[in-house]
């Protein structure tokens, strides 16, 4: 069965994917709304596929890449990148031409495959590899039929390069190995994927919707691509297909929950929702349990590996403003500003190890190095560069990422703490805090929020009340209305790109 093949410590994906073509050949494996795949149908694309790699000599071990929104044909060239012993790049396309170039460059792909919608903003760059579009595929592919060369893969091989989100800065490469990624969908077991039909509303270029997306087709369940996320589209999508399985982002909860008929939606089919990427406040959370059937699991991790930590909602009513415990098998510690381990209960950069880590950033030595933490046996970790506490229960309280951490007047400010407080004022409806230069206090607190609808306070009546319960060197000192924050494509709020909007005069 697949659950014993899972078991194994090492296979590969899409000899899983060939087994259910073998056994379930009619079920539909991805749809994408307009087009669907069987898991025939998506075996036979990725086979032939592989045939025109290997007659092209595309190396094992080169990069693929795609820029593209959600689609069948964008998941089986990447499925058939791995099968070939590439390295699936799937590439933001909601990053800016330039770095769009930049990252297939650095990738080393000779080959891109550009769906129409995003081929027009790159017809500009120039791109030194062949470049195919997903929507003509047909012609591209060898023969129906066409056996490629056997492939052998071994454990350390990449399975995909993922660029980090850039929520921080420039985008990073990560190469994931096949052992990785087995990791992820092996301890997927107890999640019922095999008869999953899950509904995915975020890109493939991320990990958070791969850690969804890729378990659903190794256990052999149905995924449903959204090309592009609409709040009212997605509750429709859910009916249409009966969707069992979902991963969303904490803004997709929010949007989708605060449709003045959500509550009308059949979403009785639901047994698994999933959460992660960017913090998901503890009201949602229970909003989410209490609203939307199903059990509800939040992830806390990085593309890169080191330690993940899953909170199961319905379970631990009183730990919801936590990101929970650790994964089995995986470890965590938190090291102060000397590299020392913290005392209990005191809080600390998160540096996580497990069996699921990114041997290093794709050409970036100084970062794998500044990335990594060797303890006294000569281990490696991975440093996490976000700050967090253990409560006694050995549930982790996320903070903030440690570039946003703020330092006013020699105290350790963590702006988490002060959006929690902005959050809960009733005309706030979306908040976030960053620091800004201040020559009295080195850097001090300034606060943006998005007025929920029909409020009458202004922001100084709201920066009134909020200081009121906040610590003296805690205060906000500018509070600014916006009518949206800027957000990546996978929901992260962007604190580098207020702070440059705010030096640069626009509140
Ligand atoms: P970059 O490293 O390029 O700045 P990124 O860190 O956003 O981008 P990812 O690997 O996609 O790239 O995201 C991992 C980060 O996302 C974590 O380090 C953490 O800050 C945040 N994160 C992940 N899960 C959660 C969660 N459940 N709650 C809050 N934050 C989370
Ligand atoms: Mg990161």
């Amino acid at each position: 069965s697949i659950a014993d093949l899972l078991a194994q410590p090492f296979g590969t994906l899409p000899d899983l994917i060939r087994r259910h073509a073998a056994e379930q050949p009619d079920k539909i494996a991805v749809t994408d709304g307009d087009d669907e795949l069987t898991y025939r149908e998506l075996d036979s694309i990725m086979d032939r596929a592989v045939a025109v790699l290997q007659r092209d000599g595309t190396a094992q071990g080169q990069a693929v890449a795609m820029v593209s929104y959600p689609s069948t044909a964008q998941a089986a060239v990447f499925l058939a990148a791995v099968r070939a012993g590439s390295i699936a790049a799937p590439i933001q396309p909601s990053a800016t031409p330039e770095q769009i170039a930049g990252m297939v460059a650095d990738s080393g792909a000779n080959l891109v495959f550009l769906d129409a919608a995003n081929a027009k903003a790159l017809a500009a760059q120039r791109i030194s590899a062949t470049v195919v579009m997903l929507e003509d595929l047909e012609p591209w592919l060898a023969p129906e039929g066409t056996r490629p060369q056997p492939v052998e893969i071994k454990p350390d091989d990449g399975f995909n390069i993922i660029y980090s989100s850039g929520t921080t800065g420039i985008p990073k490469g990560i190469v994931q190995s096949h052992t990785m990624r087995w990791q992820h969908l092996s301890r997927n077991s107890a999640a019922g994927f095999d008869t999953a039909v899950t509904l995915l509303a975020t890109p493939l270029y991320s990990n958070t919707t791969l850690v969804s997306f890729l378990p659903t087709l190794a256990w052999g369940g149905t995924a449903v691509l959204m090309k592009k996320f609409d709040a009212r589209r997605y509750l429709e999508l859910a009916q249409q297909y009966r969707a069992t399985h979902t991963m969303l982002v904490p803004v997709q909860y929010q949007r989708i929950m605060a449709l003045p008929d959500f509550d009308r939606f059949d979403l009785s089919s639901f047994r698994f929702k999933t959460c992660t990427s960017a913090p998901f406040k503890a009201r949602l959370k229970r909003d989410v349990v209490n609203r939307w059937p199903g059990k509800l699991v939040e992830y806390y991790g990085m593309t890169e590996g080191g330690a993940s930590f899953i909170l199961v909602a319905d379970e631990n009513p009183d730990k919801l403003h936590t990101v929970g415990r650790l994964s089995p098998g995986h470890q965590a510690i938190l090291l102060d500003e000397e590299g020392k381990e913290v005392a209990p209960g005191e809080m600390g950069e998160i540096v996580g190890r497990s069996p699921a880590m990114m041997n290093g950033y794709h050409k970036r030595e100084g970062a794998t190095r500044e990335s990594e933490y060797y303890d006294a046996d000569g281990n490696r970790w991975i440093r996490h560069g976000d700050v967090g506490r253990f409560d006694e229960d050995g549930f982790l309280i996320l903070m903030d990422r440690k570039k946003d951490m703020i330092i006013s007047g020699g105290f350790n400010i963590y702006p988490s703490d002060l959006e929690a407080v902005l959050a809960e004022h009733p005309a706030v409806a979306d908040c976030t805090v960053v620091g800004v230069p201040s020559d009295e206090w080195g850097e001090t607190p300034v606060g943006f929020y998005v007025p929920r609808a029909g409020a009458t306070e202004t922001a100084e009546d709201v920066r009134t009340a909020t200081n009121a319960k906040l610590g003296k060197t805690q205060r906000l000192s500018a509070l600014y209305v916006t009518d949206e924050l800027p957000r990546s494509a996978i929901g992260k709020v962007l604190k580098r790109e207020l702070r440059d909007q705010l030096a640069a005069g626009n509140f």
